[in-house]
Order: structure tokens, then sequence, then C-alpha cells
């Protein structure tokens, strides 16, 4: 295992589900899927997307009601095992990644108004350089 000091060069990557929710909107829109199926945020995730969600540019792709936000929560062995809700307006996110390299961060999609909410990526520590001794 490396030491974290001993690292230079960490940046995040990134695991996409673009491709899925284009598929999960396509389903929907050919009628394969129900709005009850997708639109089927917990209560926790709503409470967490109202408080530190980050809004985003697009409409909610179902309801077409209104921007849908992002939420981060952050998953690790030292986290609790639901994940820990990040405030990115603060840079938590950057600092999670940075700070531990068994952290990995979901960034979720949620529409406030219909409670669709998808899976937009997985970020991780990435290495791209290790200080040689
Ligand atoms: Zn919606």
């Amino acid at each position: 295992m490396f030491e974290k000091e001993s690292l230079k060069g960490v940046r995040e990557r990134s695991i996409d589900f673009v491709l899925a929710r284009r598929a999960l909107v396509r389903a929907y829109n050919r009628g394969e899927l129900t709005k009850d199926e997708i639109c089927d945020a917990h209560p926790d995730l709503i409470r967490a997307a109202s408080n530190l969600g980050v809004e985003q540019d697009s409409e909610c792709p179902i309801c077409a009601e209104g921007k849908v936000v992002n939420v981060y929560y952050a998953f690790g062995p030292k986290l609790p095992a639901h994940g820990r809700c990040l405030e990115n307006r603060s840079g938590e996110v950057e600092r999670y990644l940075l700070s531990d390299l068994e952290v990995k961060v979901y960034e979720v999609e949620v529409c406030l108004y219909c409670h669709f909410n998808h899976l937009i990526r997985i970020l991780a520590p990435f290495v791209l350089e290790v200080e040689s001794a």
C-alpha cells in the first residue's frame, strides 16, 4: 500500500453512467417503465437533495417541471455504511477524494418535483505518479 505522503499528482477519476441514464429515459419515453419505477427517491435522498443539492443546468428528463440537483455521497472504510452526504459548494468532494485513496464519491441526480433519481458518476482518487524513495 502507498503512503499518502509519497503520492504526488493525485487526481480524481470517474466512472460515468450517462449512457445508462440515457437508456433509462429512452425506456421511459417508450412506455417500458412507469414513472413510479424511476421516480422512487428515498425520503432521505430527497431531504439531502433539498438541503445540499447543487442545481444543474438541465431540466428533469421525466417531468420537465424544473432543474435537477446533484447530491454527493462519500463511501469509504472510515465512513458510515450508508455513506456521508457532502456539501460540494465548499469543495468538500475534492477534499474527501484527496484525503483517502479508498474513498469513492457517488454523484446522484435528483428531481425535487417528481423524485426521479439516477447515479451519474462515481468519483475516485486517481494516482498519476508515485514519488520514488
Ligand atoms: Zn422530475
